[in-house]
């Protein structure tokens, strides 16, 4: 399951994300990457672990390129497109300057990508991810939105279950969060960041958090922040104060971590299922599948095998 973790603050923003996606890897995920904001944007993207992806920053990154204090980390769970460095979020709107991580599923991503197409966009992978990206650029373009509002509209037409955040070079001190079906949670000190980053946290500081709702959006701008639903009305996010320990926190109030992740299967099961079950019409969505509907309805015989994923025993 795929990790995201987002930084704007007065640190160096790489060291931030990469530990904070590293305190993700447990979910499991087959790539990572990060986008950096210094002038211009910055994207280092790599097919297996976080290891492999600092390796990657190290030998083609500059000092100057990583001297950025705005970034997102993300490791991947592919969905759509096999795992490789191209499919690896983050991606890219079509003049470069939009930078987007997803975790999730655009169901519609298909439909979308074929008015695109006509509308002169071309793709560099196989992802739904980088379709939404591409929407809310053309969206932006339409009516010379701000991206705040090209957000919106995009999400509103989106099928599907996400949390994404984006960033924009020409915009090198916002970020923008939003939800739909996936429940993640922001945490504000004296910087934007979320319990991944959690041994970043000055210990004097208290430090603020709360989940993103459905269908909310949330703007990060100059160390303050916004959050609103689709029609651009403000929401009250049920804040609260943080003041426990990590290690507390990494067990979520249960004595050890196996008795956790025994508890948390139910839910691994569901968030496994999430964007692939359609509950109304009781029928299952197989996004990879759809481009071999034909072939597949009129094979004699289905074989169904196990493939050895990240993080399983055999990988
Ligand atoms: N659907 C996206 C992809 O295949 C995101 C997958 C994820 O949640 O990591 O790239």
């Amino acid at each position: 399951m795929c990790g995201i973790v987002a930084y704007a603050g007065h640190r160096q923003a790489h060291p931030v994300i990469l530990k904070g996606l590293k305190r993700l890897e447990y979910r499991g995920y087959d790539s990572a990457g990060i986008a950096l904001l210094n002038g211009s944007l910055q994207v280092y993207k790599k097919k297996g672990k976080v290891e492999e992806l600092e390796k990657h920053l190290a030998e083609a990154a500059t000092p100057a390129n990583l001297k950025s204090h705005i970034g997102i980390g993300h490791t991947r769970w592919a969905t759509h497109g096999e795992p490789n460095d191209v499919n690896a979020h983050p991606h890219y709107s079509q003049d470069g300057k939009l930078a987007i991580i997803h975790n999730g599923i655009i169901e519609n991503y298909d439909a979308l990508k074929k008015e695109l197409i006509l509308n002169g966009h071309t793709f560099k992978s196989e992802t739904d991810t980088e379709v939404l990206i591409h929407f809310i650029e053309y969206i932006r373009q339409q009516d010379d939105y701000s991206l705040e509002e090209a957000v919106r509209i995009a999400l509103k037409r989106v099928i599907g279950a996400y949390a994404i955040v984006i960033i924009s070079a020409d915009e090198p001190d916002m970020l923008i969060a939003a939800a739909r079906e996936v429940r993640w949670c922001w945490a504000w000190a004296k910087m934007s960041s979320f319990w991944p980053l959690m041994p970043h946290r000055s210990s004097n500081t208290p430090m603020k958090w709360w989940y993103l709702n459905d269908d909310e959006v949330c703007v990060i701008r100059n160390h303050t922040f916004v959050i609103k639903d689709l029609n651009d009305v403000p929401t009250n996010p049920h804040i609260q104060t943080l003041d426990i320990e990590l290690e507390a926190i990494e067990k979520g109030g249960f004595d050890s971590f196996m008795l956790k992740e025994i508890y948390e299967q139910p839910k691994s099961i569901s968030d496994c299922m999430r964007g692939r079950l359609n509950a109304d019409t009781h029928t299952i969505m197989l996004g990879g599948l759809q481009e071999y509907t034909e072939h597949l309805v009129q094979a004699n015989r289905i074989i169904i095998m196990p493939v050895a994923l990240p993080g399983m025993p055999g990988w």
